[in-house]
């Protein structure tokens, strides 16, 4: 895409925190600055894209590929809406995509209001139902019900909801500071306390997804393994729109954990969690700016030791790298299906990278059947 223009306006993840988008709004001007590049996330799993103006063919290429059969989506002018947009301008096409589902009902409001209501199994376009809502400015909601695929988007329409990143950032501080010092926290006393200072569901929902981050460590720290991933997930889901600098650090952070190593495309060289996209990512052998040494967010002691390990990879010292991982192996009760995956890498290619090849062969076979990183191994075991 061009980095100059963005000309659909409708921009997903649009809340940050820009002082000359503010200024922008001083002026008049409504739209957010250009955002170059803007990623995509896929609206069923955490997978992330480049996004290109009017077309998602990348991203829905991916869908029918890798969710299949059965999938319920919406565009909004040709663009992919995972859960919800801001649009200044007016919608020219607006489609719901059903694929392979039974008759589902779809309601659509505008302002609270019911505007239509329908039952359909099959794609339809929505352009026309929405018509009435052409001057309309506020939030339209577009529900789709039937058993367990319940959806709902929101088309934030005209000027995008106040929100106040620096307040919300001060106030969910204090969770980190207390993390650190205790292992009991009353989060949902915190939230309910703090839920007056979002003053509405853009800033609700900031609070919402920190607030669930955080309860994934606390957790974590408590020593319990159930209910870490429903948090992990609730945390993603809820920050995606969000680009201010703790959402981004808590959606690497996320992205980590779960193996979704595409939505760390995003993140910029130098900083704590690119050494981990250049590795799991790219595959790069070297780095071009030397990694942040420390987090902008408090993470898991895992995630942490996995990030010294990468600097000392990058570093060249590959003793120190075998030292981590043979010492979290040790330690670990019961390591996370994910965390395997990416210490056993590390392992394979820091002993391939040694030259010691009966070693990386041996830790390589091991990951000969990921989706992943199958055919690296696989080619490793095959031909060395
Ligand atoms: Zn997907």
């Amino acid at each position: 895409m061009g980095a100059g223009k963005f000309p659909e306006l409708i921009v997903q993840e649009w809340v940050s925190k820009d002082p000359s988008w503010e200024a922008l709004k001083e002026s008049g001007q409504i739209e957010p600055p250009t955002p170059a590049p803007v990623f995509r996330y896929c609206p069923l799993c955490y997978e992330c894209f480049l996004a290109h103006p009017g077309s998602d063919s990348e991203l829905t290429n991916h869908i029918a590929r890798v969710h299949g059969k059965e999938h319920i989506y919406l565009t909004v002018d040709g663009v992919v809406v995972r859960d919800s947009c801001w649009l200044s301008k007016l919608i020219r096409k607006c489609e719901l995509v059903l694929l392979n589902v039974p008759e589902l009902e779809v309601q659509i409001q505008a302002g609270g209001k019911e505007i239509a209501r329908f039952r359909t199994s099959k794609t339809c376009s929505l352009t026309r139902l929405l018509s009435p809502t052409k001057s309309f400015e506020g939030k339209i909601t577009i529900s789709v019900m039937g058993g367990p695929r319940k959806r709902e988007y929101t088309i934030y329409r005209g000027k995008q909801p106040e929100f106040r990143s620096v307040e919300l950032d001060k106030a969910i501080q204090e969770i980190p500071n207390s993390l650190m010092a205790k292992t009991s926290l009353d989060l949902a006393n915190f939230y309910e306390v703090h839920q007056q200072l979002g003053t509405n569901e853009l800033e609700q929902r900031y609070l919402k997804g920190m607030v669930e981050y955080y309860h994934s460590l606390l957790l974590e720290k408590q020593g319990h393994t159930v209910g870490v991933r429903d948090r992990i997930e609730a945390a993603m889901e809820l920050l995606l729109p969000f680009r201010t600098k703790s959402a981004n650090a808590a959606r690497w952070a996320l992205a980590l954990r779960m193996n979704c190593f595409s939505s760390l495309k995003s993140c910029p060289e130098g900083t704590y969690f690119a050494q981990a996209r250049s590795f799991f990512y790219d595959a790069a052998e070297k780095l071009t700016e030397t990694p942040a040494v420390e987090s902008s967010i408090l993470v898991n002691p895992l995630t942490e030791e996995l990030l010294s390990a990468l600097r000392a990879y990058y570093g060249g010292d590959s003793m120190e790298v075998l030292a981590y991982t043979s010492g979290i192996f040790r330690r670990a009760k019961q390591l996370d299906a994910n965390d395997e995956i990416k210490l056993t890498l590390l392992e394979a290619r820091t002993h391939r990278r040694d030259g010691n090849r009966e070693r990386a062969r041996e830790v390589y076979s091991r990951l000969v059947h990921h989706h992943l990183f199958g055919p690296e191994a696989d080619k490793f075991v095959r031909h060395s």
